[in-house]
């Protein structure tokens, strides 16, 4: 028998959160973030089920962060447009822009001398990227106008130009920042007469104000829900990775008995241990803390104990029918029915969703359904 642990990746789950995500991008068009192979779920296998929804339910575009990432999506047959989020790391990269029908992001000087005196044969749509406030990358906004004019008045550029930004604070309930930052992209499109591409997935989720012409969500389609406190739509997404595992070994241990490496679980009572097929080599946060939510037959219950490379230990004393070959789920939805978020596991590693799910290693196959 195969080692069990598996994602197992819910298609139909991905299309009802993207559905969602257009819908309250109401007039404003939804593209699909799916860099870092879809956050772990598998870019082209993604992107086909997106690409398979009808006409008019279908992302118009998808992103990734580098020309790379758009080559393995064409090669896998994947025929929506593609924005490049980071835009070109060299020169040469252009012509591969222009023959797999790319768009992308520009967000340095170098970036538009190569734009300009590169003759494409049809227009490359193009998203020039200002630095509104995240401080990473971009042009400052007192630069754009002048950018902005240049690319303008160039042929192969000027019939599909728009500006992007990025938030900093979204997700925040209350941040005067992101207000900051939403004024400031306002400004310069109104002064420039130019289209805008500003939401990630909390200001889709929570910020009709800074939806713009395009809306552009990534971590709330698989599932996870960025904003500070759940909101109504937030509460509607479902999640489409579940890392299921199961028992391969069960302990019983008396009082004070240590568990794992540097004993840090010391059994409090009698107790039942569970040992799961899924460790650190297979990217469970290694950070996770004793307490971290589990699933055992569809059973809340605990870590107990750090997690090793290849496997793990829960507190199994309450869930009596938990045995080898029991199902885990160490996030995602259990085939008994409950669900355990990914964005709960995430805080009791101290981390974000996007690191746990982009963290799964190639050694756990997915499994698309
Ligand atoms: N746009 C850009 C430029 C990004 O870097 C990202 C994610 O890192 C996104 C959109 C999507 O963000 P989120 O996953 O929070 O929706």
């Amino acid at each position: 028998m195969a080692r069990p642990l598996v994602a197992d990746i819910d298609l139909d789950a991905l299309c009802h959160n993207y559905a969602l995500a257009r819908e309250l991008a109401n007039r404003s068009r939804a593209l699909a973030v799916i860099k870092a192979d879809a956050y772990g779920h598998g870019a082209v296998e993604s992107a086909s089920a997106l690409e398979s929804l009808p006409e008019g339910q279908r992302p118009p575009a998808l992103a990734v962060a580098c020309l790379e990432e758009a080559e393995a999506l064409r090669k896998g047959g994947i025929e929506t447009p593609i924005v490049l989020l980071e835009g070109i790391f060299e020169t040469q990269e252009l012509s591969r822009v222009e023959a797999l029908g790319l768009w992308m992001a520009v967000h340095s000087e170098w970036q538009v001398e190569a734009l300009l005196s590169y003759r494409p044969a049809r227009p490359i749509p193009v998203w020039l990227k200002v630095d509104s406030g995240m401080h990473r990358l971009g042009f400052p906004p007192e630069q754009v106008p002048a950018v902005w004019a240049r690319l303008v008045t160039a042929p192969q550029y000027a019939t599909d130009l728009q500006l992007m930004s990025h938030f900093a604070t979204a997700d925040a309930l209350d941040s005067a920042y992101f207000d900051r930052q939403l004024e400031c992209m306002r400004a310069l499109a109104e002064r420039l007469g130019a289209p805008l591409c500003l939401a990630n997935s909390p200001a889709t989720l929570a910020r009709p104000q800074a939806h713009g012409s395009w809306v552009r969500p990534g971590v709330m389609l698989y599932g996870s829900d960025p904003l500070e406190r759940p909101s109504a739509a937030s509460r509607r997404l479902e999640p489409v990775m579940t890392l299921r595992s199961e028992i391969i070994a069960v302990r019983d241990l008396a009082v004070g008995e240590p568990v794992g490496y540097a004993g840090r679980w010391r059994a409090p009572r009698p107790s039942r241990i569970a040992v799961v097929a899924c460790g650190y080599g297979d990217g469970y946060d290694r950070h996770a803390v004793d307490g971290t939510p589990v699933l055992v037959a569809g059973k809340r219950t605990v870590l107990a104990g750090k997690v090793s490379m290849d496997m793990l230990t829960v507190d199994v004393t309450d869930i009596p029918e938990a045995d080898i070959g029991t199902e885990v789920v160490l996030w995602g939805r259990s085939r008994y029915g409950a669900v355990l978020s990914v964005d709960e596991v995430a805080r009791y590693c101290d981390t974000i969703s996007y690191t746990l799910l982009t963290g799964i290693l190639p050694r756990v196959p997915r499994r698309y359904r």
